[in-house]
């Protein structure tokens, strides 16, 4: 029983380093988070240990008692805090939750029509290499040219004519509002189910601040760790109708045993979710990115579909060749310890691995605590790194900057202590 320190200092070394990494840079990357100790003290619980097999009440395995109440409370708390039917929280992420539905809605080669991965879209909403694109039959929406939204118009034309037993929304990379009402509409005029993806937008819906899925789809799925600052996993919620088929698929159908500790987790950052500063960081989440977003602008950047409406801003940086590569502005941003990532734009003309694009979210610097003024900060950093990508010496500059801005708003003041000790 001695310390990770003695046991692994491999690991005990590397776990340390990335404390600092986390502690001292920028983290800009749209689908991250910082979880509160509270949600990393039940991840790295004694429920690690425990087989739990089945769901509360109906176990494969002995000793479930105090695994039931946490799976419960998980579940309970979901539901209130999305107002649906059912939730199954057992997902260990958000693409085996959606390998549940597309399990429970579909039998193999039939046709879903989901948004274009350039587009926004998720590798698991029918990407040829994922299951989805390899098992089913994929028609793909995406957005106009014009306006970088999505073309509801030719999503309904499409779903006219392919007739797609499921219709697969949400994004990755959107910074746009979507029309859950306007898909629900299309779905029920052409007989599809939907299956409304918010991995991203989770915390957004939880406090109200994007418009919810629930009455307009018959299955919600997410991602546990983005917007919705909860560990790592995904979640499924349905109606009443489809609860059965969801638990079944998901539990024998797609997973063996649940990870107990992550359920544990789960359940500690839905109740920190319920509570009203949730809202009101959700809020500050949204203000960051629109801030954001007008000083970018201001320095001159292209936004995709021209701003946000969310907690992500896609910045074209190529600029039909004008700019630099996605990349490029990813490594030169990482050297001045902004972590951001390369994304392709609608249209793109350079492959995902280099991509005319980054891809930039609020809502780890917001859990830091900052607000509108360091946005503004943020932005000159990343217009001065982007102006002058090649160089050393603005790179330094910045790096020394970021870092200043960092120590204001301390993460995890007393594992960053007693690691270093
Ligand atoms: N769905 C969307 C919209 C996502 O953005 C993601 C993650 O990036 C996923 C699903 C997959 O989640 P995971 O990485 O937990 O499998």
């Amino acid at each position: 029983n001695a310390p990770l320190a003695e046991v692994d200092p491999l690991i005990s070394q590397a776990i340390d380093d990335e404390v600092r990494r986390q502690a001292e840079g920028l983290e800009l990357i749209a689908s991250e988070n910082f979880v509160s100790e509270a949600v990393l003290e039940a991840m790295g619980s004694v429920f690690t240990n425990k087989y739990a097999e089945g769901y509360p009440g109906k176990r494969y395995y002995g000793g479930c008692e105090f695994v039931d109440v946490v799976e419960q409370a998980a579940i309970d708390r979901a539901k209130q805090l999305f107002g649906a039917d059912h939730a199954n929280v057992q997902p260990h992420s958000g693409a085996q939750a959606n390998m549940a539905v597309y399990l429970a809605a579909l039998n193999y080669g039939d046709t879903v029509l989901g948004m274009n991965l350039s587009h926004g879209g998720h590798l698991t909403h029918g990407h040829p290499l994922n299951f989805s694109g390899i098992s089913y039959k994929i028609v793909d929406y995406g957005v106009s040219r014009e306006t970088e939204q999505i073309d509801y118009d030719e999503l309904a034309r499409l779903a006219e004519e392919h007739r797609p037993k499921l219709i697969v929304c949400g994004a990755s990379a959107y910074p746009r509002t979507i029309d859950f009402a306007r898909i629900g509409e299309i779905a029920q005029a052409t007989g599809a189910r939907v299956m409304a993806d918010i991995a991203h937008i989770a915390g957004l819906v939880a406090a109200g601040l994007h418009p919810s899925p629930i009455p307009h789809a018959d299955y919600v799925t997410t991602t546990t760790h983005k917007t919705l600052r909860g560990p790592r996993g995904g979640l499924i919620l349905c109606r009443a109708e489809h609860a059965k088929e969801i638990d079944k698929k998901l539990f024998p159908g797609v997973q063996g045993g649940p990870l107990v500790h992550i359920i544990a987790a789960k359940a500690v950052a839905f109740g920190e979710a319920l509570r009203e500063d949730f809202k009101e960081y959700q809020r500050q989440i949204v203000r960051n990115a629109k801030v954001l977003a007008e000083e970018l602008q201001a320095s001159g950047f292209r936004l995709v579909s021209g701003g946000t409406d969310n907690h992500l801003i896609l910045v074209d940086v190529f600029m039909n060749g004008k700019g630099i590569t996605g990349k490029a502005a990813e490594k030169a941003l990482e050297a001045a310890g902004i972590t951001v990532n390369k994304n392709t734009i609608p249209f793109d003309t350079n492959s995902p691995f280099i991509a005319s694009g980054i891809r930039i979210g609020t809502p780890a610097v917001t859990t830091r605590g900052m607000k509108e003024e360091e946005m503004r900060q943020i932005a000159r950093l990343i217009a001065e790194v982007l102006h002058e990508p090649e160089s050393e010496e603005v790179r330094r500059r910045v790096r020394r900057e970021v870092q200043d801005l960092a120590a204001r708003f301390p993460l995890y003041p007393r594992r960053l202590r007693r690691r270093v000790a």
